[in-house]
Order: C-alpha cells, then sequence, then structure tokens
C-alpha cells in the first residue's frame, strides 16, 4: 500500500470463559483501570460490560461478560444469553481457561466457537499458578478441542505476556472507522450502575453461601453536590431471613459494607461520598421477568 497514513482499525473483542477463570480481570489489565468488579467467587459478573481502549489508530471494545454455566434461574439464562451474544457479535473472540476449568467444558459453546469464521485467540490464564509441565499439557488440549484457535498463555494478575496479546489483537482487529465518537468514554454502562457493582463487590466478599447470589442493587439516588456525592442504594434480598443476615448483630455487618464500598466509590468518582445503604425484600425477585428488567438484566 501506498498510503503514508495508517489505516484505522475497530471491532468488538468479545471475551468468555467458564467461572472464575478471569475475564473481569484481564479486561481490567487492559483498560489499565478496575471497572469490572472481580472477587475469588464464581458469578461475579452478572452483565455484558462493554470497555472501550482507544489507541493512535485503533478503537478496542471489549465485552467482559458473565461466565459459562447450566443456568437454575431466570437470571442465570440471561446471563448465559449474554455469553451467547458474545459469540455472535465478535470480530474477535478470546475464549479463557485457567488450565483448572479443563474439566467443565461446555461442549455446546465448543460447537458454538468451532463454526465460528471469525478469529479465535484461546488463552491460557494464571501461569503464575501452573508448572510448565501442566501448562502444556492445557495445551495440547485445546489444540485437539479447538483446532481453528491461536493460542496464548497469559497472567492477567501479574501481567505476563499481556503486552504481547494486545498487539496480536491488534493486528487481527478488522480496517473500520471507531464505533464510539467519544474517546473519553470508557464504558457503555453508566456511573451508577458501577457504582451499585462496586457495593455488589463488597457483598460478594464479606457473605457466604447463598448471600451474594440472592442479592441485587440498584440505586435510587444519585446526586452530585459541590463538595460530595449523595448515593441512596437499596440492597435487595429474596427472604427476611437474609435480610437478617446482611444487616447482622447491631447492623455491624451492614457497616462494613458500607464502608468499604464508599472507599472505593470515592476513588472511582473522584468525589467524596455519602453513602447510605438500606435493604429490602423482594421474593424471589432471580425468577421474575418484570423485576429482572427493571433491575437491568435485559433478555
Ligand atoms: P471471572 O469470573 O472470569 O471474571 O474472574 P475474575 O476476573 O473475577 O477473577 C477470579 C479470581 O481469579 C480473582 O480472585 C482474581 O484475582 C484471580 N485471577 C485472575 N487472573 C489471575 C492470574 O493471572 N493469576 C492468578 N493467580 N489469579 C488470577
Ligand atoms: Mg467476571
Amino acid at each position: 500500500m501506498n498510503n503514508d497514513k495508517q489505516s484505522f482499525k475497530s471491532g468488538f473483542v468479545n471475551i468468555i470463559g467458564n467461572p472464575n477463570v478471569g475475564k473481569s480481570t484481564l479486561m481490567n489489565a487492559f483498560l489499565g483501570t478496575k471497572l469490572s468488579i472481580t472477587t475469588p467467587k464464581v458469578q461475579t459478573t452478572r452483565h455484558r460490560i462493554l470497555g472501550m481502549l482507544n489507541g493512535e489508530n485503533y478503537q478496542i471494545i471489549f465485552s467482559d461478560t458473565p461466565g459459562i454455566l447450566n443456568p437454575k434461574y431466570e437470571m442465570q439464562k440471561r446471563m448465559l444469553n449474554y455469553v451467547f451474544s458474545a459469540i455472535e457479535d465478535a470480530d474477535l473472540l478470546l475464549y479463557l481457561t485457567d488450565i483448572d476449568d479443563i474439566k467443565k467444558v461446555n461442549e455446546n459453546i465448543i460447537s458454538r466457537i468451532n463454526k465460528l469464521s471469525i478469529p479465535v485467540l484461546l488463552i491460557i490464564n494464571k501461569i503464575d499458578l501452573h508448572k510448565t509441565s501442566e501448562i502444556e499439557a492445557a495445551e495440547l488440549f485445546w489444540k485437539k478441542t479447538l483446532p481453528q484457535a491461536e493460542i496464548h498463555k497469559i497472567s492477567a494478575l501479574r501481567g505476563d505476556n499481556l503486552p504481547e496479546l494486545l498487539n496480536r489483537i491488534i493486528e487481527l482487529l478488522p480496517e473500520h472507522p471507531p464505533y464510539y465518537d467519544d474517546t473519553d468514554a470508557i464504558s457503555d454502562k453508566t456511573e451508577r450502575f458501577f457504582v451499585a457493582e462496586i457495593i455488589r463487590e463488597k457483598i460478594f466478599l464479606n457473605y457466604r453461601q447463598e448471600i451474594p447470589y440472592s442479592v441485587d442493587v440498584q440505586i435510587e439516588e444519585f446526586k452530585e453536590k459541590e463538595d460530595i456525592t449523595v448515593i441512596k442504594a437499596v440492597i435487595y434480598v429474596m427472604h427476611h431471613s437474609q435480610k437478617v443476615i446482611l444487616i447482622g448483630k447491631n447492623g455491624t455487618a451492614i457497616k462494613k459494607v458500607g464502608m468499604e464500598a464508599r472507599k472505593d466509590i470515592e476513588a472511582f468518582l473522584g468525589t467524596k461520598v455519602f453513602l447510605e445503604l438500606r435493604v429490602k425484600v423482594k421474593e424471589n425477585w432471580r425468577n421474575n421477568p418484570n423485576i429482572l428488567k427493571k433491575f437491568g438484566y435485559g433478555e
């Protein structure tokens, strides 16, 4: 080509994989900011979250998605639908695995991926945790399972091989003008959404068993005043007994969540924050299509 100006590249780079393999950690690492919440628990991410990365000659639109699962209730069906949509509309698919999850391969997803005509990168994450022999065994497995995929080995947490992976992603992006004009925008989701996510993250970190999975967080008020942002959030649970656990003796448990969340929200918004948390019961909200829609879990 004689063009002295390099052509612009842009496209949708969708990250899918089993729960807990590090999908959100990887997107955050590429964006250089903690956009998606991450915890050691499975099914932390419930939505499809776009993250934009703008370079001089490229715009990557990453999608972080919920982990692949066998849905047991309506919310999980919608979570799996976000994964399917991410397989369908990708320009480049990143299938993330963490070696340990080889035993939990979802055949349906694998056959969908093998039918794709777009490039697929099979990414073995968490190499910091494994011996070379284990990593090589995983590579052999994936060569057979996803023969068209190009294999990369990384540590999203430590950053190993991430610059190389990013370069390869840019190489594989289609030539296309930027999809989003606003190059300061980092996501399609609002500040309110991420504030609710930060609160949900603290609930995932502070409670055990079924509590994190019975909870949703909705922001009822978000007022930016001159020197402080006033935020009122409601934590919905499914049963009264869960409300009792969430609040804790003399409110100590919920206070801890509030303090931890406020600290992170202040860093995220760059302002001082007044945070009020209330707990309400909404019976079986996870199976109620109307409530799910209201809570932002579109079909
Ligand atoms: P997701 O469910 O796939 O989005 O996974 P997360 O990004 O929430 O990460 C799940 C857990 O794995 C978190 O505790 C992360 O800190 C951890 N993790 C992610 N990437 C790595 C990695 O490269 N090495 C190690 N040791 N841990 C990681
Ligand atoms: Mg996640």
